[in-house]
Parts: C-alpha cells; sequence; structure tokens
C-alpha cells in the first residue's frame, strides 16, 4: 500500500474521512477547533493527532496572504471563513492533496494548481470567478459596485467559468 497524505478541512472532517493506517493527514489548528466539538468522531481524530498521523501545521503568514489576495479576486473570499483560508494556505505550503467538499475552497485550490479531491460525487469541474453585472446593459462591473453605472439598474452576481 503506497503512503499518501492529505490536507483536510472541516467538511472532510464532517463527513466523516475514511482513515487509514499508513495515511498522513494534515490541518491547521483554526480547522482543527472548529471540529471539536464533533462527538461521533473527535476520539479518532485525537487518537490520531496522538500517534502522529495527524499533524496539525500553521501556515506560513506570506501564503496565507497570498490566498487571501486570491480569494479576494474571485470573489469568494466573502465565504470563506479563517480557518478556510488557512487550510487552503496549508494544501499550497506543504503541496499536498486537499481534501474538501466546500465548493468556494475548491474554487481557490484549483486556481493555485493545488490538487484536490472531493468526499462527495459533486465536485467542481471547473474554476469559476464570481462577475456582477447588469442584466439590462449585459455589461460586467467591479464586485464593490451594488448598481448600474449606466442604467441604475440594481447589479446581480453570477459564476463565470474562466478559462485558463
Ligand atoms: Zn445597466
Amino acid at each position: 500500500m503506497v503512503s499518501e497524505e492529505f490536507v483536510l478541512d472541516a467538511s472532510a472532517f464532517y463527513t466523516g474521512i475514511p482513515f487509514l493506517s499508513c495515511t498522513k493527514y494534515y490541518t491547521t489548528s483554526l480547522v482543527f477547533n472548529e471540529i471539536k466539538h464533533i462527538n461521533k468522531s473527535y476520539s479518532v481524530v485525537e487518537l490520531l493527532k496522538d500517534i502522529g498521523d495527524l499533524k496539525v501545521i500553521e501556515p506560513e503568514k506570506q501564503i496565507l496572504e497570498n490566498v487571501n489576495t486570491i480569494a479576494k479576486k474571485t470573489g469568494d473570499s466573502a465565504k470563506l471563513s479563517s480557518a478556510d483560508i488557512s487550510i487552503i494556505a496549508l494544501a499550497l505550503q506543504l503541496k499536498k492533496i486537499l481534501i474538501s467538499d466546500d465548493y468556494a475552497i475548491l474554487n481557490i485550490a484549483r486556481l493555485l494548481n493545488i490538487p484536490v479531491k472531493t468526499l462527495t460525487t459533486k465536485g467542481i469541474t471547473n474554476v469559476r470567478k464570481w462577475i456582477t453585472y447588469c442584466y439590462t446593459c449585459g455589461k460586467a462591473f467591479d464586485p464593490n459596485i451594488r448598481e448600474c453605472l449606466l442604467c441604475g439598474n440594481r447589479l446581480r452576481r453570477r459564476y463565470k467559468k474562466i478559462v485558463r
């Protein structure tokens, strides 16, 4: 059996990851604190931490800032907690596969070329970006703008596929 290493976000813990021997898991303290209250699997998580198969590591500040910058650009930052940002940064830093079921996390991970694994079958296949646009004029605007600069209508938001 080949040894594998994964970075786990909170959704991975909630869904219940298949803990395997020969597998090493990584997470950040923010995520670890967030999942502490899940009674059903917490004893397993604690055991894994005790025997060293689950390591809690803090991402570097510079990498955290890079992830924050990307999240702001794609419009995902409002949907991401600091724990979410920390786990993306850790996966980027360790260059390990990130396990997550969170759409916004997966979106950023793909943009940063972080290999990802989802626990459900509904993983995202394309990187998308939120765009703010006017329904009447069809013109796209900066995400911070609320009303169309041409006609004054309220702007709408939708995901748009990014062609890379
Ligand atoms: Zn307009």
